[in-house]
Protein backbone atom coordinates (compact mmCIF):
# COMPACT_ATOMS: atom_id res chain seq x y z
CA UNK A 1 0.00 0.00 0.00
CA UNK A 2 1.27 3.30 -0.89
CA UNK A 3 1.88 5.85 1.65
CA UNK A 4 1.30 9.32 1.76
CA UNK A 5 3.19 11.98 4.02
CA UNK A 6 1.53 15.77 4.41
CA UNK A 7 3.30 17.62 6.13
CA UNK A 8 2.04 21.00 7.44
CA UNK A 9 3.82 23.70 9.38
CA UNK A 10 1.59 25.81 12.02
CA UNK A 11 2.39 28.98 13.95
CA UNK A 12 0.16 30.12 16.39
CA UNK A 13 -2.95 28.14 14.20
CA UNK A 14 -5.66 27.25 17.49
CA UNK A 15 -8.22 28.54 15.30
CA UNK A 16 -8.04 26.97 12.56
CA UNK A 17 -6.38 22.96 13.62
CA UNK A 18 -9.68 22.07 14.62
CA UNK A 19 -11.01 22.53 11.30
CA UNK A 20 -8.07 21.27 9.66
CA UNK A 21 -8.07 17.92 11.64
CA UNK A 22 -11.61 17.45 10.93
CA UNK A 23 -10.76 17.84 7.41
CA UNK A 24 -7.89 15.57 7.35
CA UNK A 25 -10.21 12.51 9.39
CA UNK A 26 -12.20 13.37 6.38
CA UNK A 27 -9.93 12.83 3.45
CA UNK A 28 -8.05 10.07 5.06
CA UNK A 29 -11.43 8.02 5.45
CA UNK A 30 -12.49 8.36 1.62
CA UNK A 31 -9.25 7.57 0.83
CA UNK A 32 -8.42 4.45 2.06
CA UNK A 33 -6.25 3.00 -0.26
CA UNK A 34 -3.65 5.21 0.79
CA UNK A 35 -1.49 5.18 4.17
CA UNK A 36 -1.43 8.44 5.52
CA UNK A 37 1.38 9.71 7.93
CA UNK A 38 0.64 13.42 9.30
CA UNK A 39 3.83 15.86 10.24
CA UNK A 40 2.94 18.80 11.83
CA UNK A 41 5.63 21.18 12.56
CA UNK A 42 4.95 23.28 15.22
CA UNK A 43 7.14 26.75 14.96
CA UNK A 44 7.23 27.55 18.74
CA UNK A 45 3.53 28.41 18.56
CA UNK A 46 2.46 30.97 21.69
CA UNK A 47 -1.16 29.48 21.48
CA UNK A 48 -2.59 26.04 22.15
CA UNK A 49 -0.96 25.04 18.74
CA UNK A 50 1.50 22.49 20.51
CA UNK A 51 -0.92 21.11 22.68
CA UNK A 52 -3.66 21.14 20.55
CA UNK A 53 -1.00 18.61 18.11
CA UNK A 54 -0.23 16.29 20.99
CA UNK A 55 -3.61 15.68 21.62
CA UNK A 56 -3.93 14.82 18.17
CA UNK A 57 -1.20 12.40 18.33
CA UNK A 58 -2.46 10.59 21.52
CA UNK A 59 -5.61 10.26 19.94
CA UNK A 60 -4.81 8.69 16.50
CA UNK A 61 -0.80 7.82 15.77
CA UNK A 62 -0.75 9.06 12.09
CA UNK A 63 -0.49 12.31 13.65
CA UNK A 64 3.53 13.17 14.39
CA UNK A 65 4.23 16.09 15.50
CA UNK A 66 7.63 17.97 16.43
CA UNK A 67 7.84 21.64 17.67
CA UNK A 68 10.90 23.62 17.09
CA UNK A 69 13.01 26.58 19.86
CA UNK A 70 11.85 28.88 18.10
CA UNK A 71 9.76 30.35 14.82
CA UNK A 72 12.41 29.18 12.16
CA UNK A 73 9.98 30.05 9.63
CA UNK A 74 7.66 28.12 7.02
CA UNK A 75 10.87 27.16 4.85
CA UNK A 76 12.76 25.64 7.91
CA UNK A 77 9.58 23.90 8.47
CA UNK A 78 9.20 22.40 5.43
CA UNK A 79 12.78 21.33 5.12
CA UNK A 80 12.54 19.65 8.81
CA UNK A 81 9.09 18.02 7.61
CA UNK A 82 10.42 16.72 4.67
CA UNK A 83 14.06 15.28 6.33
CA UNK A 84 11.11 13.34 9.17
CA UNK A 85 8.91 12.23 6.30
CA UNK A 86 8.85 8.08 5.24
CA UNK A 87 5.59 8.05 2.79
CA UNK A 88 6.03 7.19 -1.14
CA UNK A 89 4.56 10.99 -1.96
CA UNK A 90 4.44 13.80 -0.02
CA UNK A 91 3.01 16.93 0.54
CA UNK A 92 3.57 20.15 2.02
CA UNK A 93 0.11 22.03 2.97
CA UNK A 94 -0.85 24.99 4.80
CA UNK A 95 -2.74 24.57 8.04
CA UNK A 96 -5.23 27.48 7.34
CA UNK A 97 -6.78 25.13 4.45
CA UNK A 98 -6.09 27.65 1.44
CA UNK A 99 -4.84 24.30 -0.10
CA UNK A 100 -7.79 22.58 -0.86
CA UNK A 101 -7.29 19.02 0.80
CA UNK A 102 -9.66 17.32 -1.63
CA UNK A 103 -7.17 17.74 -5.00
CA UNK A 104 -4.72 15.06 -3.06
CA UNK A 105 -6.71 12.49 -4.77
CA UNK A 106 -6.11 14.17 -8.23
CA UNK A 107 -2.89 14.71 -7.42
CA UNK A 108 -1.95 11.22 -6.68
CA UNK A 109 -3.99 9.74 -8.99
CA UNK A 110 -1.84 12.15 -11.49
CA UNK A 111 1.65 10.70 -9.70
CA UNK A 112 0.36 7.40 -10.20
CA UNK A 113 0.10 7.08 -13.95
CA UNK A 114 3.91 7.81 -13.99
CA UNK A 115 4.19 10.33 -16.37
CA UNK A 116 4.46 13.12 -13.33
CA UNK A 117 7.07 13.44 -10.45
CA UNK A 118 5.02 16.07 -9.41
CA UNK A 119 1.62 17.40 -9.35
CA UNK A 120 1.61 20.99 -8.00
CA UNK A 121 -1.16 23.39 -7.15
CA UNK A 122 -1.96 26.87 -8.32
CA UNK A 123 -3.93 29.77 -7.93
CA UNK A 124 -5.61 31.00 -10.97
CA UNK A 125 -7.18 33.72 -9.34
CA UNK A 126 -6.00 35.91 -6.06
CA UNK A 127 -10.53 36.72 -4.82
CA UNK A 128 -10.03 38.23 -1.52
CA UNK A 129 -6.60 39.41 -1.46
CA UNK A 130 -5.68 42.96 -0.62
CA UNK A 131 -5.32 44.62 -4.40
CA UNK A 132 -1.48 46.15 -3.53
CA UNK A 133 -0.42 42.74 -2.25
CA UNK A 134 -1.64 41.10 -5.79
CA UNK A 135 -0.34 43.31 -8.56
CA UNK A 136 3.06 43.08 -6.44
CA UNK A 137 3.15 39.40 -6.41
CA UNK A 138 2.12 39.04 -9.98
CA UNK A 139 5.12 41.17 -10.95
CA UNK A 140 7.55 39.14 -9.03
CA UNK A 141 6.85 35.75 -10.45
CA UNK A 142 7.04 37.66 -14.32
CA UNK A 143 10.45 39.11 -13.01
CA UNK A 144 11.53 35.99 -10.90
CA UNK A 145 10.37 34.01 -14.15
CA UNK A 146 12.50 36.11 -16.46
CA UNK A 147 15.46 36.41 -14.89
CA UNK A 148 16.38 33.51 -12.49
CA UNK A 149 16.79 30.03 -12.91
CA UNK A 150 14.18 28.79 -11.34
CA UNK A 151 10.98 29.10 -13.51
CA UNK A 152 8.13 29.82 -11.21
CA UNK A 153 4.47 29.66 -12.17
CA UNK A 154 2.37 33.10 -11.08
CA UNK A 155 0.21 31.90 -8.11
CA UNK A 156 2.14 28.62 -7.50
CA UNK A 157 1.93 27.36 -3.96
CA UNK A 158 4.18 25.54 -1.89
CA UNK A 159 1.23 22.89 -2.21
CA UNK A 160 1.73 19.84 -4.23
CA UNK A 161 2.40 16.04 -4.25
CA UNK A 162 6.10 14.86 -4.81
CA UNK A 163 7.23 11.37 -5.34
CA UNK A 164 10.22 10.13 -2.62
CA UNK A 165 12.65 10.76 -5.57
CA UNK A 166 12.14 14.32 -6.06
CA UNK A 167 12.04 14.55 -1.82
CA UNK A 168 15.54 13.07 -1.99
CA UNK A 169 16.35 15.93 -4.37
CA UNK A 170 14.95 18.48 -2.37
CA UNK A 171 16.82 17.58 0.77
CA UNK A 172 20.18 17.66 -1.85
CA UNK A 173 20.29 21.34 -1.70
CA UNK A 174 21.44 22.23 1.74
CA UNK A 175 21.24 25.90 1.67
CA UNK A 176 20.08 27.52 5.33
CA UNK A 177 18.44 30.89 3.82
CA UNK A 178 16.11 28.60 1.77
CA UNK A 179 13.11 29.91 -0.57
CA UNK A 180 11.33 26.18 -1.23
CA UNK A 181 9.24 27.61 -4.21
CA UNK A 182 12.51 27.97 -5.95
CA UNK A 183 14.35 24.85 -4.91
CA UNK A 184 11.14 22.56 -5.84
CA UNK A 185 11.50 24.50 -9.38
CA UNK A 186 15.32 24.08 -9.44
CA UNK A 187 15.65 20.62 -8.78
CA UNK A 188 13.54 20.02 -12.13
CA UNK A 189 11.48 16.75 -12.34
CA UNK A 190 8.10 16.71 -14.53
CA UNK A 191 5.50 18.81 -12.89
CA UNK A 192 1.99 19.18 -13.76
CA UNK A 193 0.23 22.40 -12.38
CA UNK A 194 -3.38 21.84 -11.28
CA UNK A 195 -5.50 24.76 -10.87
CA UNK A 196 -7.99 26.11 -8.57
CA UNK A 197 -9.66 28.55 -7.20
CA UNK A 198 -8.34 31.47 -4.51
CA UNK A 199 -9.83 30.28 -0.63
CA UNK A 200 -9.77 32.43 2.10
CA UNK A 201 -8.13 31.17 5.58
CA UNK A 202 -10.79 29.05 7.57
CA UNK A 203 -10.10 30.94 10.36
CA UNK A 204 -7.40 33.20 12.53
CA UNK A 205 -5.16 35.47 10.35
CA UNK A 206 -2.30 35.51 8.15
CA UNK A 207 0.77 34.79 9.85
CA UNK A 208 2.55 36.57 6.91
CA UNK A 209 2.28 40.26 6.89
CA UNK A 210 3.06 42.63 4.01
CA UNK A 211 6.63 42.90 5.78
CA UNK A 212 7.34 39.57 5.50
CA UNK A 213 5.48 38.80 2.40
CA UNK A 214 8.10 41.31 1.06
CA UNK A 215 11.69 39.54 2.50
CA UNK A 216 10.33 36.59 1.55
CA UNK A 217 10.03 38.13 -2.08
CA UNK A 218 13.28 39.54 -1.58
CA UNK A 219 15.35 36.32 -0.29
CA UNK A 220 13.76 34.56 -3.97
CA UNK A 221 15.38 37.36 -5.67
CA UNK A 222 18.61 36.73 -3.91
CA UNK A 223 18.70 33.26 -3.53
CA UNK A 224 17.76 32.37 -7.34
CA UNK A 225 19.65 35.08 -9.06
CA UNK A 226 22.39 37.36 -9.43
CA UNK A 227 20.45 39.85 -11.56
CA UNK A 228 20.83 42.56 -8.58
CA UNK A 229 24.76 42.21 -9.03
CA UNK A 230 24.69 42.28 -12.80
CA UNK A 231 22.66 45.89 -12.72
CA UNK A 232 25.45 47.24 -10.35
CA UNK A 233 28.09 45.98 -13.33
CA UNK A 234 26.12 47.66 -16.14
CA UNK A 235 25.51 50.62 -14.02
CA UNK A 236 29.65 51.16 -13.79
CA UNK A 237 29.95 51.09 -17.51
CA UNK A 238 27.20 52.99 -18.23
CA UNK A 239 28.25 56.18 -16.06
CA UNK A 240 32.01 55.59 -17.60
CA UNK A 241 30.91 55.91 -21.18
CA UNK A 242 28.67 59.09 -20.15
CA UNK A 243 31.94 60.08 -18.60
CA UNK A 244 34.23 59.74 -21.50
CA UNK A 245 31.52 61.62 -23.35
CA UNK A 246 31.24 64.33 -21.28
CA UNK A 247 35.03 64.80 -20.87
CA UNK A 248 35.41 64.80 -24.67
CA UNK A 249 32.13 67.94 -24.53
CA UNK A 250 34.35 69.75 -21.44
CA UNK A 251 37.70 69.43 -23.35
CA UNK A 252 35.69 71.44 -26.50
CA UNK A 253 34.11 73.92 -24.55
CA UNK A 254 37.19 74.83 -22.76
CA UNK A 255 39.84 74.61 -25.85
CA UNK A 256 37.49 75.59 -28.92
CA UNK A 257 34.60 77.65 -26.96
CA UNK A 258 36.86 78.81 -24.57
CA UNK A 259 33.79 79.83 -22.74
CA UNK A 260 33.53 77.64 -19.07
CA UNK A 261 34.40 78.45 -15.91
CA UNK A 262 37.81 77.76 -14.62
CA UNK A 263 38.55 74.90 -13.16
CA UNK A 264 35.03 73.46 -13.87
CA UNK A 265 35.77 70.90 -16.33
CA UNK A 266 39.22 69.39 -14.67
CA UNK A 267 36.54 69.00 -11.64
CA UNK A 268 34.13 67.54 -13.27
CA UNK A 269 36.59 65.21 -15.58
CA UNK A 270 37.63 63.59 -11.91
CA UNK A 271 34.27 63.27 -10.72
CA UNK A 272 32.90 61.48 -13.17
CA UNK A 273 35.47 59.24 -14.07
CA UNK A 274 35.88 58.47 -10.40
CA UNK A 275 32.18 57.57 -9.94
CA UNK A 276 32.01 55.11 -13.17
CA UNK A 277 35.56 53.20 -11.90
CA UNK A 278 34.43 52.78 -8.24
CA UNK A 279 30.72 51.47 -9.48
CA UNK A 280 32.76 49.25 -12.35
CA UNK A 281 34.95 48.04 -9.58
CA UNK A 282 31.85 47.42 -7.25
CA UNK A 283 30.19 45.53 -10.22
CA UNK A 284 33.34 42.98 -11.21
CA UNK A 285 33.61 42.36 -6.91
CA UNK A 286 29.85 41.72 -7.12
CA UNK A 287 30.83 39.20 -10.32
CA UNK A 288 33.14 37.39 -7.99
CA UNK A 289 30.89 37.59 -4.70
CA UNK A 290 28.30 36.14 -7.08
CA UNK A 291 30.40 32.98 -8.30
CA UNK A 292 31.09 32.61 -4.03
CA UNK A 293 27.66 32.46 -3.59
CA UNK A 294 26.56 30.05 -5.76
CA UNK A 295 29.85 27.33 -4.98
CA UNK A 296 29.11 28.28 -1.37
CA UNK A 297 25.29 26.60 -1.55
CA UNK A 298 27.64 23.71 -2.43
CA UNK A 299 24.04 22.75 -4.54
CA UNK A 300 24.02 19.48 -6.42
CA UNK A 301 25.59 19.67 -9.55
CA UNK A 302 22.65 17.39 -11.55
CA UNK A 303 20.25 15.52 -10.24
CA UNK A 304 19.66 11.87 -11.95
CA UNK A 305 15.77 10.92 -12.79
CA UNK A 306 16.50 8.06 -14.12
CA UNK A 307 19.02 5.56 -15.23
CA UNK A 308 20.22 1.69 -15.35
CA UNK A 309 22.81 2.36 -12.85
CA UNK A 310 22.41 0.59 -9.76
CA UNK A 311 22.03 3.08 -6.49
N1 LIG B 1 3.70 29.70 9.17
C1 LIG B 1 4.74 29.23 9.95
N2 LIG B 1 5.65 30.13 10.44
C2 LIG B 1 5.57 31.47 10.18
C3 LIG B 1 4.51 31.93 9.37
C4 LIG B 1 3.60 31.00 8.87
O1 LIG B 1 4.85 28.03 10.19
O2 LIG B 1 6.39 32.23 10.64
C5 LIG B 1 2.71 28.73 8.62
C6 LIG B 1 1.27 29.05 9.01
O3 LIG B 1 0.91 28.48 10.23
C7 LIG B 1 0.50 28.44 7.83
C8 LIG B 1 1.46 28.61 6.68
O4 LIG B 1 2.74 28.80 7.23
O5 LIG B 1 0.25 27.07 8.02
C9 LIG B 1 1.07 29.77 5.78
O6 LIG B 1 0.94 30.95 6.52
P1 LIG B 1 -0.24 31.99 6.31
O7 LIG B 1 -1.50 31.29 5.97
O8 LIG B 1 -0.29 32.88 7.49
O9 LIG B 1 0.31 32.79 5.04
P2 LIG B 1 -0.57 33.36 3.81
O10 LIG B 1 -1.44 32.24 3.36
O11 LIG B 1 -1.35 34.50 4.37
O12 LIG B 1 0.45 33.77 2.80
MG1 LIG C 1 -2.73 31.23 4.47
Amino acid sequence: MDKISLIIPCYNEQETIPYLREELNRIMSAFNEVEFEIILVDNCSEDKTLSLMKEMHEEDNRYQYMSFSRNFGKDASMYAGLRASTGDYITVMDADLQDPPELLREMYLTLKTGEYDCAAAYRKDRKGEPWLRSVLADEFYRLMGKFSDAEMVNGARDFRLMTREMVEAVLQLQESQRFTKGIFSWVGFRTKWIPFENQERVAGNTKLPMKSAFSYALRGIVAFSTLPLVIISILGFIVCVAALLFTAYVMIEQLILKNSVPGYPSLMCVILFGFGISFLSLGIIGQYLAQMYLEIKHRPKYIVRESSFER
